[in-house]
């Protein structure tokens, strides 16, 4: 496991048997995801395919590109992809008087194209014209240098191919079996993710709100465990977001605190993994230090969890790969 990157403004990690490799989010640009595999001594080139957990921008940033650059296929549940094409398709809303005027505009180009005798399209009907799409393109610095065909770049959601998983079911890329489990989030389809191969297994588990019971059952057994400590409670509430924004975080389908994830370490985990990365930190409301202390409070009460290395994945920069 090599975290590339977790956070709010931005996740990415790259799990690899010796045979596969898949990058799970891709919430950085493509240039500054390339940039920290390079550092993290990680080849692109070797990536088999991209792994979608939810639709935030903060785990999607740079997919389209990164996908199309090299060239491989993206999974995702179906909802969260069709969620994604939406997000990357902007639509904007006519007013009434702008509506007015592109049906006036519309009119004079059909009476100008009858006059020259040439049919009238169908997408000039006036109903084309409420629904009309913007087709102002999403600018995005990190489309690569060779120009892509038009049809590419007229079409940020267009991916080289694209699979669907269903949460709950195995599935392989190529020799790592991986098992999707639902996630308390509120995106449309979120999961977090167990990968197994070479006898080892790895987790995933970042934006959720609680820890219900199937993620509990999904995190047993695991060698090597991602885990969400994203806030303290108090900083939070004594912090700069919103109290809107502070709502959801708390929520059930917010983020986990420190607290949550010393209460799973406390009293529902087994142990086993000899790596705990804590992951997704607010920078805004918490503290590496307040993260790690919470985390190794609760495992220093279980004298056999000591042998559990405790790792903090950053924001800015990748962490050393984690072998097993
Ligand atoms: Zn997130
Ligand atoms: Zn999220």
């Amino acid at each position: 496991m090599t975290v590339l990157a977790s956070g709010s403004k931005g996740n990415s990690t790259v799990i690899s048997s010796s045979r596969t490799r898949v990058l799970v989010d891709a919430g950085l640009s493509c240039r500054e995801l390339m940039k920290r595999m390079a550092i993290a001594g990680e080849d692109p080139a070797a990536l088999d395919a991209i792994l979608i957990t939810h639709e935030h921008q903060d785990h999607v940033a740079g997919l389209g590109v990164m996908a199309r650059k090299l060239g491989i296929p993206v999974y995702f549940t179906e909802p969260t992809h069709r969620a994604w094409v939406r997000m990357m398709t902007p639509r904007r809303t006519l007013s009434y008087a702008e509506w007015m005027d592109q049906v006036q505009r519309e009119k004079e180009e059909r009476a100008r194209a009858a006059a020259q005798g040439a049919e009238p399209g169908i997408c000039d009907s006036m109903s084309a014209a409420v629904e009309a799409a913007s087709s102002e393109p999403v600018e995005d610095p990190d489309e690569p240098e060779t120009p892509e065909p038009a049809r590419v770049k007229a079409d940020p959601a267009s991916l080289p191919s694209v699979e669907y998983f269903l949460s709950g079911r195995q599935f392989s890329i190529g020799d790592i079996e991986i098992t999707p489990f639902t996630i308390p989030h509120d995106a449309v389809d979120p999961c977090g993710f167990v990968f197994e191969a070479e006898g080892a297994r790895m987790a995933l588990a970042t934006d959720l709100g609680y820890m219900p019971p199937n993620v509990k059952m999904a995190l047993k057994k695991i060698d090597v465990l991602l885990l969400e400590s994203n806030h303290d409670l108090e900083m939070l509430k004594d912090g700069p977001y919103p109290w809107s924004v502070k709502q959801r975080v708390l929520s059930r389908v917010g983020h986990l605190s420190n607290l949550a994830t010393a209460e799973f370490l406390e009293q529902d985990y087994d142990g086993s993994a000899s790596f705990i990365v804590l992951g997704h930190l607010s920078e805004s409301n918490n503290a590496p230090e307040l993260a790690r202390l919470a985390a190794e409070q609760a495992l220093s009460g279980h004298p056999k969890l000591l042998g559990n290395r405790i790792l903090l994945a950053e924001q800015g920069s990748p962490l050393e790969p984690i072998c097993l």
